[in-house]
């Protein structure tokens, strides 16, 4: 047998073996399903069926991307797309746009921020910078679900859009976005996949030549796929069946900025010839983990029940604390970490997981302070970042003097010149190129083991900006949930878990909650062996602690108590019983009266005030009907 296949289970197995027709993966988190298309493509390639260049494999990021690629070739199929959906066209894009449409081709903007600033500026209106990101997520709801401006009021109403930007406004501004986004020759990412599909639509003879090299079509992550990838990929596709879709219906995590489950759970209706194949061993996480993200689903409103079944031998449980303020809570997690990195858990296996980008910023001081190399972002676009490029650069002249300094050395020298110092600096943008240089410097390090000099360590970086391939990063990831998924670590840490941050505060309609509730089931599925769920009750030190465990933890942390292993000092982290919430304040009850008043001894009996007074600060700030339940009290809660 192919020792590519060995690897699998009968289930991956027959995903691998199913190399004709359509192809559908549904399986839940950490089942195998990218190990599953790696392998298959990789059978298919080395087996002869299947050129790699005619294989389109599309992944969600260019790290994925990468990472595949990088997989593909360990496994001895090199040549192979893949890119995410944006890469993909792009390329195609960029290669028919002298023949069809002629001229220079229009420059990428990965930011809508900058023209739609312009935009607001022609209305004269002044927004901040989180009306901007409002306006500009409602922008791009509208393009990948094919609204235009004039359609956006009523789109947005039926779909219940809650920007607290009126739609009227949004309107104006997309209209005024798109106007000026032409006339400057610029496009966004939801115009190179509209354009390509456009080209391929109108010119028979490119949508030949793109159907003819590419006819074997993969898709992971297909639950979040949206209607304008959609298009796209069936315009590649044109009428032809060999597609291989793989996804979890319960990781739908972006359908506010328009991606749907529907594609993948209606995959056997739209191809009633598909071969449906279920996986259920979970091969990443321990049975606690396991169990708590299978209760994390069950107590959800999910019509997708998927019972993952463990396979690893049995871990650490999964620990639940509460802190009294963030920077405690921050402080408490940089604690526990530096225990792990000392039981020689590498720091790269280590993430802290958080709801929103402003939560990172505790993170960065309390590592930081505790000496703990940390990455602030994946490593997207690595060999763009300009430190890197102006290092490669450098780099390649050097080479071709190639002076007989060991490479370890020669590359710390050169790199110290554009800025690579011994210890990181704070944080923020300094921060951010120093780990992009030391990785660099880890790289040169990892290959000068192996004999290689500088030519050849200049040759190998140049084969993975080919392939967008970056080094790793040593450090603990801070990273958002959305950002983490399809990622796995030894350890994970579910930081900031307050009603208010997960569910955030504006997600109000049955949906939205449930969305929230993914996020917490990628982010608890994440995790290989150990998992630290935690929050803090008020924001600073000697703040009101207003704040509650998310809804989502009821009946869940009684279920897990806090490990003793895992335990901090007593008097920073306590363990948590089942949380029972004051209803005014949002403390923990923790007597038997005060939990039957459903009120903590210091709070009034008649709460309704207080609490009205908070709902009229919420109302005032997203001018809607605010539907929450009514032990909700926001009064600390940073966006
Ligand atoms: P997600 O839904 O989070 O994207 P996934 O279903 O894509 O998860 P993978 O990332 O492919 O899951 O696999 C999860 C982990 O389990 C990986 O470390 C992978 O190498 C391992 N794994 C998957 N299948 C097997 C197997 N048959 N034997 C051993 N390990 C496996
Ligand atoms: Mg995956």
């Amino acid at each position: 047998m192919d020792d590519v296949l060995s690897g699998l289970d009968p289930e991956q197995r027959e995903v691998a073996e199913t190399l004709r027709g359509p192809v559908c993966v549904l399986a839940g988190a950490g089942t195998g399903k990218t190990r599953a298309i790696t392998h298959r493509i990789a059978h298919a390639v080395r087996s002869g069926v299947v050129d790699a260049r005619s294989v389109l494999a599309v992944t969600f990021t260019t790290r994925a991307a990468g990472e595949l690629r990088q997989r593909l070739r360990a496994l001895g199929a090199p040549g192979v797309q893949a890119r995410t959906f944006h890469a993909a066209a792009l390329r195609q894009l960029t290669y028919f746009w002298p023949r069809v449409i002629g001229g220079e081709a229009p420059s990428v903007i990965e930011s809508k921020l900058p023209v739609l600033v312009e935009a607001c500026r022609q209305i004269r209106k002044n927004p901040d910078r989180s009306e901007l990101r409002d306006i500009a997520a409602e922008v791009e709801w509208a393009k990948v679900t094919q609204v235009g401006p004039e359609d956006y009021v009523a789109a947005a109403a039926k779909h219940h859009r809650t920007s607290p930007v009126p739609a009227e406004e949004v309107a104006r501004l997309y209209e005024g976005y798109e106007r000026i986004r032409r006339e400057r020759h610029l496009v966004d990412f939801e115009t190179i996949l509209e354009l390509t599909a456009a080209v391929m639509t109108e010119h028979q003879e490119v949508a030949g030549q793109i159907r003819q090299q590419y006819r074997y079509f993969v898709v992971d992550e297909y639950q979040d796929v949206n209607p304008l990838q959609k298009l796209l990929l069936d315009t590649w596709l044109g009428g032809r069946k060999d597609v291989c879709v793989v996804g979890d219906p319960n990781q739908t995590i972006y359908s506010f900025t328009g991606a749907t489950p529907r594609y993948l759970t209606g995959f056997a209706v739209e191809h009633p010839d598909a071969a449906v194949i279920k996986l259920v061993r979970d091969y990443r996480s321990t049975p606690q983990v396991v169990d708590l993200a299978n209760l994390v689903i069950a107590k959800g409103r999910s019509p997708h029940r998927v019972e993952l079944i463990a396979q690893r031998p049995e871990g650490p449980r999964p620990t639940f604390a509460d802190y009294d303020d963030e920077p405690a809570e921050a402080a408490g997690v940089a604690r526990a970490i530096r225990k792990l990195i000392d039981q020689g858990v590498p720091s790269r296996e280590i993430a802290v997981l958080f709801r929103t980008n402003s939560q990172s910023e505790a993170y960065e001081q309390a590592l930081s302070k505790a000496e703990i190399p940390y990455v602030l972002r994946g490593a997207e676009r690595f060999f763009e970042r300009p430190e890197v490029r102006q290092a490669v650069v450098l780099l390649r002249g050097a080479a071709r003097s190639a002076a007989g300094e060991p490479l370890a050395a020669e590359v710390h020298h050169i790199l110290a010149g554009v800025g690579l110092t011994p210890a990181p600096p704070g944080g923020g943008k300094a921060r951010e190129k120093w780990e992009s240089l030391k990785a660099l410097a880890d790289l040169a390090e990892d290959l000068a083991a192996t004999g290689a000099d500088l030519q050849a360590f200049v040759a190998e970086l140049e084969r993975r900006a080919s392939e967008q391939h970056a080094p790793p990063i040593e450090g603990v990831t801070l990273a958002s949930l959305h950002a983490a998924k399809g990622l796995e670590w030894d350890a994970v840490f579910l930081v900031g878990l307050t009603d208010g941050m997960i569910p955030i505060i504006y997600a109000e309609t049955p949906e939205q909650i449930e969305e929230e509730r993914r996020l917490l089931y990628v982010g608890v599925t994440r995790a290989r062996e150990h998992l630290s769920l935690s929050w803090a009750l008020s924001r600073a030190p000697g703040g009101r602690k207003s704040r509650r465990p998310s809804r989502f933890l009821d009946g869940l942390t009684g279920r897990a108590p806090a490990s003793p292993r895992a335990a901090a000092p007593a008097r920073e982290r306590r363990t948590v019983a089942p949380p029972v919430s004051c209803r005014v304040c949002a403390r923990s009850l923790t007597t038997a009266p005060e939990q039957k008043l459903g009120r903590c001894a210091t709070c009034p009996a008649d709460y309704d005030e207080a609490l009205l007074e908070n709902l009229k600060v919420w109302r005032a700030a997203t001018a809607k009907e605010a539907k929450l339940p009514p032990y909700v009290v926001f009064t600390d809660v940073t966006l």
